[in-house]
């Protein structure tokens, strides 16, 4: 019976690599539908339904350009977002001695596509590309605002990853904290960048999905959650939001051909996925992306202990998707 703890590669934190769970009747979740098309904001024609835009981008020919203004014939569009966690207008009582301070900071909206029905499995990888060069050009501009110290870029897709809108969209937010997540990666990929030997070292094994010239994708050793991905460039690079055009364009080909072999797999499914990059005033990082679908609950271990228990091994995982490519 295959029942081992796993340790992730960077922190200390443990899975328990459990596929007989999986044979329990209940296994993934379903795919639940949300807001339908008629209401969403974020379809074109309810512009005025959202914040004004602050960017987007249109096609001119055979040009894409960008604006920082709304435009009827938008492909990708940027606003704030009209119920913030952060933004740049917030204060906080003072309580004493309690530790406190205003959640300054950006949280915006990245629509990425007209349709409302697109999904990352039927995106063209040009179309994303557009989403994710938004998010960098965005991401640039708040890392101007001297009180910011570091962008978290992510995607929540289906109700059961935190998603309202079926619209796709990506989240962006700016804050003026350093995560905790990223010091703690940070302080242990150490002097010699862990993630590089790593990455070197799982090349052509059992748990490598693919490559491009300069990115690889994986499923990590101690995967937490069945399919669970991580995506990181072969090369040392400290900060995701400095990406080349040509790696953006080579990781928006990798997530629409990953997604499309998952879609094939297990059809719609939940999911977040999120980046880790460098924050101000960090000496070294090597910023990576991690796909987190949302099969399976996260429940009082998970939470609690925070010791994960996944019920597919990610070497089986991994051979599901490159059968599936
Ligand atoms: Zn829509
Ligand atoms: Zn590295």
């Amino acid at each position: 019976m295959q029942l081992e703890l796993r340790k992730d590669y960077l922190i200390d934190r443990w899975v328990a690599i459990s596929p007989e769970r999986g044979k329990r009747p209940l296994v993934f979740k379903e795919d639940v539908e949300v807001v339908e098309k008629e209401r969403c904001p974020f379809c074109p024609g309810n512009e005025d339904k959202t914040p004004p835009a602050l960017l987007i981008a249109k096609r001119d020919r055979d040009n894409i350009l960008w604006f920082e203004r709304d435009d009827k014939e938008w492909l990708v569009r940027c606003f704030k977002n009209l119920y913030p966690a952060f933004s740049t207008e917030a204060e906080a009582k003072f309580y004493g001695t309690v530790n406190v301070k205003p959640s300054y900071g950006y949280h915006e909206i990245i629509v990425e596509t007209r349709e409302h029905e697109g999904e990352l499995w039927n995106m063209e990888p040009e179309a994303f590309f557009l989403a994710l060069k938004a998010s960098l050009l965005r991401a640039n501009f708040f890392l101007s605002d001297s009180r910011i110290k570091y962008v978290h870029l992510f995607k929540n897709r289906g109700r059961e990853a935190g998603a309202s809108i079926r619209h796709p969209h990506l989240q962006i937010i700016a804050l003026d904290l350093e995560p905790p997540s990223i010091t703690e990666k940070a302080s242990s990929l150490g002097k010699e960048c862990k993630l590089c030997k790593i990455l070197e070292k799982e090349k052509g094994k059992e748990r490598y999905i693919m490559s491009t010239e300069n990115i690889i994708a994986l499923c990590p050793w101690a995967s937490r959650v069945p399919y669970e991905i991580l995506i990181a460039p072969k090369k040392h690079e400290k900060n995701f939001f400095s990406l080349k055009e040509e790696e953006l364009g080579e990781l928006s080909f990798m997530l629409c051909k990953l997604f499309k072999a998952l879609n094939a797999i297990i059809g719609p499914f939940p999911f977040n996925f999120w980046f880790y990059s460098l924050y101000k005033g960090l000496e070294d990082f090597h910023w990576h992306l991690e796909i987190f679908p949302r099969l399976t609950y996260l429940a009082g271990m998970e939470l609690g202990a925070g010791v994960y228990v996944n019920i597919l091994a990610p070497e089986d995982a991994c051979k599901n998707i490159k059968d599936k490519l």
